[in-house]
């Protein structure tokens, strides 16, 4: 991916994790997904006090994505205070609908890590017949 793209995406990903909500960990996490139609969509990490309701920004950046008609992720950037990969749950959900797509998180002053989602859980969960069996 080029280095403006990356600083595009990771802009807008930074931007929506102000939006954050995460009152129980304060661990605010933004991301956003570049989608197929070559608009971005952002999500945010949105927490709950049943804490296992809470809901990463990565998939929500997914699902704003898959909502506004986006078919195929093609890249996705998250940010956060400390460098956040993407958790295994994420990794499925973007690997379904970006199997190609790029995922970067921010690590070290002003640096990045990009991964293929294929490279980040390689032997994914398929159902016969769906999408990327
Ligand atoms: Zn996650």
């Amino acid at each position: 991916m080029e280095k403006g793209e990356v600083a595009r995406l990771m802009a807008a990903a930074r931007a929506a994790r102000e939006r954050a909500y995460a009152p129980y960990s304060d661990f605010k996490v933004g991301a956003a997904a570049l989608g197929d139609d070559g608009r971005v969509y952002v999500g945010v990490n949105v927490e709950n006090a049943s804490y296992g309701l809470s809901l990463c920004a990565e998939r929500a950046a997914v699902a704003a994505a898959v909502a506004g008609g986006a078919r195929q992720i093609i890249a996705l950037a998250i940010a956060a205070d400390r460098p956040a990969p993407p958790c295994g749950a994420c990794r499925q959900v973007i690997a379904e609908l970006g199997p190609e797509a790029t995922v970067i998180w921010e690590e070290g002053a002003g640096g990045y890590v990009a991964k293929k989602a294929d490279e980040l859980l390689p032997e994914r969960f398929r159902l016969e017949g769906g999408r990327g069996s």
